[in-house]
């Protein structure tokens, strides 16, 4: 197994006492952690290694956690760019109806290597787009994350609430209930992994309140549960979504998730932003998980989550970057920093601290996976996920504060990303992908897709 020594950096480790080391070195062995120190290395561990990562003038932190994503939506971004939520949704259901595997694939690639670059480790995807003819998408999604080397939580996501029954989406996009169970089966059958050091675990996600029929809510909970996977949906995201829980079913969101079995610790739900102190009681009181997704809400003008008090009442948060069409950037850097930015411009100077954001984008994330024993923090035994960032150029030199440097200043370049001991980002430049050549691939999809919707001939 190789050894590689990351040596001289500033040591952010997110361990429980948050220890940091002004000059560090974090040994990697396979992929765990071997050991974790304070000062330059000792020559006999220099000796035993097979790389030695000079890390002088770098921040190592752990590597980011993404806890929500629609990767399919790195080739629709940039549309419906001044719409509500319900409005951009309904401009993009007929132009995600086109998607098929080439499709799926592209784009996850595309989204992923570009969280890579953002210094992420470990992603999270929501896909509930099924189009009949579409072939094996969640097989699509799956060789994209092998292939850029993340460690991935594919969610199977599903719609079965059409228009013809009182939902959002178009029926030509929703699924038979029956065929959603199935399907997420035979996915927890073919790629589930609980193991330790896991690079794929699956999750049961129907998409929201507004396009899934109560019946599937409950029976996803029954199923997630007997294959002991997580559960994941989006919630209380808008106050358009608040009036329609009321409207349809008499109760807020928290209410109607309350009574379909969707609280605990094996859940998390996207957003949470519309939530009354009551809500966000019962939240931290079940222990039940949040992916804040900062710049996504801020970009519908949907509102911004609580997340201090998210916090304080007990709830596991998190961070994500949200589908890239409601997030053009999709940079898992960016929400740590407008996590911190959005928590104080709503909730004051003391609403959260530097270390708190970086926190959440960590061992957060970590938490609301339920994999705080393997990742989210440097420590001996854990899995090495790291990010080692460049804080001695221009825009960084001499910032007093190398946490406050990475999460106030502007995205420095990434030196080095590990997932699991494997460079996956070297010098700036992901080592696993062709970004050229993707990025061709992306635009020739983009295209595809407004074609097949007749937006472009
Ligand atoms: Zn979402």
């Amino acid at each position: 197994m190789t050894r590689t020594l990351v040596d001289g950096a500033y040591v952010v480790t997110m361990d429980a006492g948050r220890t940091e080391h002004e000059t560090g070195h974090v040994l990697v062995h396979g992929d765990r952690i071997a050991a974790v120190g304070a000062g330059a290395a000792p020559q006999e561990v220099r000796d035993t290694v097979e790389r030695v990562v000079d890390a002088r003038g770098c921040l190592l932190t752990p590597g980011l956690v993404n806890t929500h994503h629609h990767l399919y939506q790195w080739a629709t971004r940039g549309l419906a760019v001044d719409e509500t939520l319900f409005g951009w949704l309904t401009r993009l259901y007929p132009v995600w109806a086109g998607i098929d595997e080439q499709a799926v694939n592209v784009a996850a690639r595309g989204a992923l290597a570009w969280l890579a670059r953002s210094g992420c480790t470990t992603s999270s995807d929501h896909h509930y787009v099924f189009p009949r003819s579409g072939g094996d998408l969640f097989a699509a999604e799956v060789e994209a994350a092998r292939s850029v080397g993340l460690r991935f939580h594919p969610c199977r996501g599903s719609m079965d609430l059409g228009r013809s029954r009182g939902g959002l989406p178009p029926d030509d996009v929703v699924e038979d209930r029956d065929a959603v169970l199935i399907e997420t089966e035979a996915a927890i059958d073919r790629w589930h992994d609980p193991s330790f050091g896991s690079m794929l675990r699956v999750a049961v996600a129907p998409c929201s309140p507004f396009t899934v029929t109560t019946q599937l809510m409950r029976e996803s909970a029954e199923l997630a549960r007997s294959r002991s996977v997580l559960l994941h949906t989006h919630l209380a995201e808008t106050l358009d979504e608040d009036r329609f829980c009321r409207e349809r079913f008499g109760r807020s969101p928290l209410e109607y998730v309350e009574d379909v079995g969707w609280l605990g610790t094996d859940v998390w739900f996207a957003h949470g932003i519309h939530f009354d102190d009551a809500a966000v009681k019962q939240i931290g009181a079940t222990g039940t998980g949040v992916a804040h997704c900062p710049t996504s809400n801020a970009r519908l003008g949907a509102g911004i989550a609580r997340s201090r008090d998210l916090r304080d009442a007990g709830a596991r948060v998190g961070l994500g970057v949200d589908g890239a069409a409601s997030n053009e950037a999709a940079g898992m850097l960016d929400d740590v920093r407008h996590a911190l930015l959005f928590a104080r411009a709503t909730g004051g100077p003391q609403a959260l601290a530097v270390r708190d954001a970086l926190e959440m984008g960590t061992v957060g994330g970590a938490a609301v996976l339920n994999r705080s024993d393997e990742i989210g923090s440097l420590e001996t035994g854990k899995l090495a996920d790291l990010a080692l960032w460049r804080l001695d150029t221009l825009p960084h030199a001499d910032v007093a504060d190398p946490v406050a440097a990475l999460v106030l200043g502007a995205p420095p370049p990434l030196e080095l990303l590990m997932v699991g001991g494997r460079p996956v980002v070297e010098q700036d430049e992901v080592v696993t992908a062709d970004s050229v050549s993707l990025a061709g691939e992306v635009t020739a999809v983009h295209r595809e897709l407004m074609s097949k919707a007749g937006e472009i001939s």
